[in-house]
């Protein structure tokens, strides 16, 4: 066999990193796309097939790759009108199915299998358990019990999924949205968490025919805001002093934010604005900064920043008027599970007496779970073996700004996407990962051009 670059998830992030891969690598070189799910190129986002289920990035944002801006929406414009159907044309942009957009990265890969021919894409469809250490390169396991010798590994494992909260037996998990088929249609439901996944398992209830009462708790209730029409704004001339702590940097971006208003333009224009320079942000504020980011601001952050998609936040406005979602402020205290239902004890925020609430499901939309929560076996075998390191907050591995693990020896693994959250904060958009993707291929590619062409004869791993 050749020498293999492995890439470990076929996501939007490993799909475009063994894109780029196959182009930069020498030709001697192969690429083993690795997935445990069911379908390459889609990954968690791309995967559902709700049509209610938006891309919260305009179609123009959306181009698999950073040199072609244009592409995704030129692929969009190209589809029949028949195969159109679900796409929002609105006055803040067109906003296609997120099942589209999964179609789009499916062709992209489909097209590279062909182009590149069968001996330099070689898809695995399993869970990737080990990446053992030999001479050269790795050993890599699979749960189905096939082993590949590989010199060097990208991890694309994205979105981390925790051990689920809350601990209830009634607990629905919102990429399951099968099982919502089988509630009963109008007792009510819970859902943990107010942001875009909330978005997602309110259309998802609905869509399965559940017409009951649907509570949605986070600590402050907040639910993401809604895109609208833009301009381009100056990225603000931010100084030294104002990264020396999370306040001020905060009170100057409001006073950015408050200029632009007086000059008739919108808050929207000021966090895009910033979009260039929020990993400069990031890594310049000192890390106890960032760590009461993490704690106070976060959701305040999320809810500006990660925008939902016009009809998706008309339908969520629609279900709140009309008394069928109530969004509320608040902290789970106990669940008391009894047969057919849980009986959840909610602290309201503000003080406001505890309250009790029967419901016969509890979606868990709290979003994307940490690395020491994590159940994948072949992260949790990295980070015990000391071939990975978490980040300084847990939220994902530490890396540099080579992509390449920080790790107690010297290796050949790098990573991209959501499990760079804790490194880069602003990683996980495809904006982000599609020039995160091009850069980890050039390097990885750079760094095998020393070898002479197998991995059993490479300089020490
Ligand atoms: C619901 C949702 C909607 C989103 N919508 C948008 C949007 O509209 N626009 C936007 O720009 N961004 C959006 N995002 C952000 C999203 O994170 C990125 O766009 C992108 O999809 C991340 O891709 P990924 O490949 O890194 O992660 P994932 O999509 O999570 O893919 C990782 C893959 O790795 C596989 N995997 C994990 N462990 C293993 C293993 N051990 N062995 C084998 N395979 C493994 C998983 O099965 C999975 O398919 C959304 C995110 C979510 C969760």
């Amino acid at each position: 066999m050749n020498p293999v670059i492995a890439v470990v998830g076929a996501g939007f992030s490993g799909s475009m990193a063994a894109l780029h891969l196959l182009a930069a690598l020498p030709r001697s070189w192969s690429v083993l796309l690795c997935e445990k799910g069911g379908s390459f190129g889609r990954g968690l986002a791309y995967g559902t097939d709700a049509p209610a289920h938006l891309l919260n990035l305009r179609a123009a944002n959306m181009s698999a790759y950073p040199d072609r801006p244009e592409h995704f929406a030129a692929w969009l414009g190209g589809l029949p009108e028949d195969e159109r159907s679900g796409v929002a044309v609105t006055p803040a942009g067109t906003f296609a199915p997120r099942a589209l957009y999964g179609r789009y990265l499916a062709e992209l890969l489909t097209e590279a299998v062909v182009t590149a021919g069968a001996p330099r894409l070689h898809l695995v469809h399993d869970t990737i358990t080990d990446l053992v250490p030999i001479a050269g390169g790795y050993r890599l396991r699979t749960e189905g019990g096939a082993v590949y010798p590989v010199a060097g590994a990208v991890l694309a494992m994205g979105n981390l999924t925790g051990p689920g909260a809350p601990p209830s037996g009634h607990r629905l998990d919102p990429w399951r949205p099968e099982d919502f088929g089988r509630l009963h249609p109008d007792r009510p439901v819970l859902v943990v968490g107010t942001g875009l996944t909330m978005v997602d398992a309110v259309a998802s209830l609905r869509g399965r025919g559940f017409a009951g009462r649907i509570v949605a708790l986070s600590r402050r209730g907040l639910v993401p805001s809604v895109h609208a029409p833009t301009k381009p704004w100056p990225v603000p001339d931010l100084k030294a002093a104002d990264l020396a702590s999370l306040t001020r940097l905060t009170r100057r971006i409001r006073a950015e934010v408050a200029a632009a208003q007086r000059s008739g333009r919108d808050w929207r224009d000021v966090i895009d604005a910033l979009r260039p320079i929020i990993g400069y942000l990031w890594r310049s504020l000192p890390a106890a900064e960032r760590a009461r980011f993490l704690r106070h601001l976060r959701p305040f952050w999320d809810g500006h920043r990660h925008r939902a998609a016009p009809p998706a936040a008309a339908a969520i406005a629609d279900e709140i008027a009309a008394g069928r979602l109530d969004v509320r402020a608040g902290r789970i205290l106990a669940i008391a599970d009894e047969p057919g239902e849980a009986v959840v004890t909610i602290r309201p925020r503000g003080g406001a007496a505890d309250e009790m609430l029967a419901v016969q499901g509890i979606v868990d939309a709290t979003g994307i779970g940490r690395i020491d929560e994590t159940g994948d076996p072949l992260l949790r075998r990295l980070v015990v073996r000391g071939l990975a390191r978490p980040d300084a907050f847990g939220l994902g591995l530490a890396a540099g700004k080579d992509y390449r693990l920080h790790a107690e020896r010297s290796n050949r693994l790098w990573t991209l996407g959501p499990l760079l959250r804790g490194t880069l904060w602003e990683c996980v958009a495809v904006p982000d990962i599609r020039s995160q993707a091009a850069e980890v291929a050039a390097l990885v590619a750079a760094e095998v051009e020393g070898l002479s062409g197998s991995p059993r004869r490479a300089a020490s791993v």
